[in-house]
C-alpha cells in the first residue's frame, strides 16, 4: 500500500489581540495551502472571529486546518466573561489582570498539545506568550516565533538594546541608532515598550519575552524582503535564528468575503455593502480613511481635534470611531456640535469595527490616517495608500520613521512621545487639529510632492503583490520555512 505523503503538522498559537490573531490566521491558511496540517489553538471569542474565513478556506478544498478552543477562567481574575482579547478588556485597570490571566493558558494548551495526532512538527507561537517555550521544550517540538513587527523595528530595537545608547541621553534628547543602514534618530520616550517600559508590569513581562526568544528556532515576519531588504539582511546577520519574511499576509485574502470578514467583530461591523457603495460613489484617490487601530484609545477632546481636522480638510472621509466607555459622549458631540449635519454628505462614520482591507483596497481611498501599528502600516503600503502618521505606543514611532523618513510615503501629524496604552488620561490633548489638517493636506495634495509620494507607494504596492505570487520572495521564504521545519523535525 502506498504510504501517505509526509505532512507537517504545525500548531499556531496567536496572542489575544486583533493585531496578532488576524495576521496569524492569514498565515495559518497559507501554510495549509503549502501542504501543512494546521492546528490553531485559541480562545472562543477569537475562534468565532476567525472561523468564517477558515471555514471558507477549507470548505471546497483539502486544506487541513482545525480550530481548537481553550478557555480562560476570566471571572477568577475580575474580568467580565467574553473579554478574550485585549480590545475587549473594558478598562485600563483590568489590563494587568488580563495579562496575568493569560499565563493560565499554559496548562490547558499543554494538554491539547499532548493529545494531538499526528505528533506536531513545530509550534508557531506569538512571542508575547513566553510560556509556549516551556511547552515546546517539554514535548521536544521545534518552536518558531511569529513577530508582529517589521525587520526595521526588530533591528532598531536590537541595536539600541545592544549598544544601550539610549541610557546615556536625557529622555527627550535625540540619539542616533548605531549600526543601522540609514541615519535614524529617536528619543528615549519614543522607543518600544521593552526599552521604555511604561506600564507597571512592563519590564518583567518584556524580560520574560526576551528570555523565551533565546531558544527559538527562528522568526516568521509579516513583511517582504523588497520593502526593507537592508534591514532584513541586517536583522538576519544579528540574530542567531532564522527570519523568514512571508508577507504581506493580508494579500492571502483573495475573495470578497475573505476581505470583508477579515478579523470580523460582528458586534461593531458596518454593513460591507453599504461601505462599498459609499466608496464607489467617490472618484479615485479622494477619500481620507482614518482608523487608529484596534486597541488605541483617544480621550474625547483628542477625538474632537481629529474630527475638526477631518471636517476642515473638505475631503470625503471615513472615520472609524472606537470610543470604548466614552462612546455615548463622542456620539453626543458628533450630533450636538452639528458635526454630523455639516459632514453628512461626505462622511462615513463607523462606530466599532471597520473592514479595513476592503476599504484600503478601494481605489477611491487616497490617504490613510494611521496609528502606525505594523499591520496597518503594511496594509497601507500593500494597497498603495500614502499615509498620515500618528504613532501612539509600542513600536509605532519606529514604523512612522520607516514610513516618513526611509520610504517617504507619508507625513506625520507630529506627536513627540509615546502615550502608553491605557494611560491616555495623563497626557490630555497632545496632537492639535491644525497639525492633523496640515498632514492630511500634504498627503492628499495634487502637487508634485504628492504625486511623487503616490508613485513611490504604488511601486511598493506592486512589489508586495509580486512577493506573494508563485516564485516571489515571500512565496519562496514560506517554502523555505516549510523545508527548514521539515529538516528540523526529522533531525
Ligand atoms: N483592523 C480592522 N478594522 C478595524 C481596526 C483594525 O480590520 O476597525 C485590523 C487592521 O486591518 C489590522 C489590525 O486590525 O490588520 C490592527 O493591527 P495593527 O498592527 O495595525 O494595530 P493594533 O490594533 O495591533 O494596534
Amino acid at each position: 500500500m502506498a504510504s501517505e505523503p509526509y505532512k507537517l503538522h504545525l500548531i499556531v498559537i496567536p496572542f489575544m489581540a486583533p493585531g496578532h490573531f488576524i495576521p496569524m490566521a492569514d498565515m495559518a491558511r497559507k501554510l495549509a495551502e503549502h501542504g501543512a496540517m494546521i492546528t490553531l489553538i485559541t480562545l472562543p471569542v477569537i475562534a468565532a472571529r476567525i472561523r468564517p474565513i477558515i471555514e471558507q478556506a477549507t470548505e471546497n478544498s483539502n486544506l487541513k486546518i482545525q480550530l481548537v478552543q481553550v478557555s480562560l477562567p476570566l471571572h477568577e481574575f475580575g474580568l467580565p466573561e467574553g473579554c478574550d482579547t485585549v480590545d475587549l478588556v473594558p478598562s485600563r485597570n483590568l489590563l494587568l489582570s488580563f495579562f496575568i490571566a493569560l499565563d493560565e493558558l499554559q496548562q490547558p494548551i499543554e494538554q491539547v498539545v499532548s493529545e494531538l495526532k499526528p505528533r506536531p512538527s513545530c509550534i508557531i507561537a506569538d512571542k508575547h506568550l513566553p510560556w509556549t517555550a516551556e511547552i515546546a521544550t517539554k514535548f521536544g517540538i521545534p518552536r518558531v516565533l511569529f513577530d508582529g513587527m517589521s525587520c526595521f523595528s526588530l533591528l532598531c530595537n536590537h541595536m539600541i538594546r545592544k549598544s544601550q545608547v539610549h541610557l546615556s541621553v536625557p529622555m527627550s534628547v535625540p540619539f542616533v541608532v548605531p549600526g543601522m543602514p540609514d541615519h535614524l534618530e529617536f528619543t528615549r520616550n519614543q522607543l518600544a515598550a521593552d526599552l521604555y517600559p511604561n506600564l507597571e508590569f512592563g519590564q518583567k513581562f518584556h524580560d520574560r519575552i526576551r528570555e523565551s526568544e533565546e531558544g527559538a528556532d527562528g522568526f516568521l515576519v509579516n513583511s517582504f524582503e523588497e520593502l526593507e531588504w537592508k534591514y532584513v539582511e541586517g536583522y538576519r546577520k544579528e540574530k542567531v535564528g532564522k527570519a523568514w519574511c512571508i508577507g504581506p499576509v493580508s494579500l492571502f485574502n483573495k475573495t470578497k468575503l475573505e476581505v470583508a470578514q477579515r478579523g470580523n467583530n460582528p458586534a461593531g461591523a458596518v454593513d460591507e455593502k453599504q461601505c462599498t457603495e459609499w466608496l464607489d460613489s467617490w472618484p479615485k484617490s479622494c477619500v481620507v480613511y482614518a482608523c487608529l487601530g484596534s486597541v488605541s484609545r483617544l480621550l474625547i477632546p483628542q477625538m474632537i481635534e481629529l474630527g475638526v481636522a477631518l471636517e476642515a480638510s473638505n475631503k470625503p472621509f471615513i472615520w472609524v470611531i472606537r470610543g470604548y466607555d466614552q462612546e455615548e459622549e463622542i456620539e453626543k458631540w458628533i450630533s450636538e456640535s452639528g458635526f454630523k449635519e455639516r459632514t453628512k454628505s461626505r462622511a462615513l462614520l463607523i462606530f466599532g469595527w471597520a473592514p479595513q482591507v476592503l476599504i484600503l483596497s478601494h481605489s477611491s481611498v487616497g490617504g490613510f490616517l494611521t496609528h502606525c501599528g505594523w499591520n496597518s502600516t503594511l496594509e497601507g503600503i500593500t494597497y498603495g495608500k500614502p499615509m498620515i502618521t500618528w504613532p501612539m505606543f509600542a513600536e509605532q514611532f519606529y514604523n512612522q520613521k520607516l514610513i516618513v523618513q526611509v520610504l517617504k510615503v507619508g507625513e506625520s501629524v507630529g506627536p513627540k512621545f509615546v502615550v502608553p496604552y491605557g494611560r491616555e488620561e495623563e497626557f490630555g490633548v497632545f496632537v492639535l487639529s491644525k497639525d492633523i489638517l496640515e498632514a492630511i493636506e500634504k498627503v492628499m495634495a495634487q502637487d508634485k510632492e504628492g504625486e511623487e509620494r503616490r508613485e513611490r507607494v504604488k511601486r511598493l504596492s506592486d512589489m508586495a503583490q509580486k512577493a506573494i505570487e508563485e516564485g516571489g520572495s515571500s512565496y519562496l521564504d514560506m517554502k523555505l520555512f516549510i523545508e527548514d521545519i521539515r529538516n528540523l523535525h526529522i533531525s
